[in-house]
């Protein structure tokens, strides 16, 4: 229940950013104790960054709420599977449990792609909880693209 209500927050976050015009996805993690400790949707557009993805801002915000460098224990919870960059990040963090949504063919690096957490580089890997609350992610993506593809595509 309470990992439900956690995807609940990232999806919140996920419909946030598409509001402010960002690819939707949301992110949040969760430290040991099952508090929220930092959530953020995608900023890419909005802060020029192109590292503004959803798992990057709530990772920089729990390591600089916790001091510290790596979030040993904590849970990251995000609508989408990660790309690469995100991926090898949630392994630098030492990140205990990835749970995510929908899944990304064309740019995810979990399941898909470089499969960060596979390669023999990867010095920690989470464990992967892969499809959860796809569907309302799936919803969200598909519903951003469509309303951003004009007349003339
Ligand atoms: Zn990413």
């Amino acid at each position: 229940m309470t990992f439900k209500s956690h995807m609940s927050a990232a999806l919140s976050e996920a419909r946030a950013a598409g509001a402010r015009g960002e690819v939707p996805v949301g992110a949040v993690v969760v430290d040991p104790d099952g508090q929220i400790v930092a959530q953020a949707g995608n900023r890419t557009r909005e802060l020029n960054d192109p590292t503004a993805h959803a798992e990057i801002l709530a990772i920089r915000a729990a390591c600089a709420l916790a001091d510290s460098e790596r979030l040993i224990g904590h849970t990251l919870y995000v609508t989408l599977e990660p790309c690469a960059m995100c991926a090898s990040a949630i392994a630098t963090a030492r990140i205990a449990r990835l749970y995510y949504g929908a899944a990304d063919p064309k740019s995810g690096g979990v399941a898909h792609g470089a499969r960060v957490f596979t390669h023999p580089q990867c010095h920690h890997v989470p464990e992967v909880y892969d499809g959860i609350a796809a569907s309302e992610s799936e919803i969200l993506l598909r519903g951003f693209f469509r309303d951003r593809r004009t007349p003339s595509e």
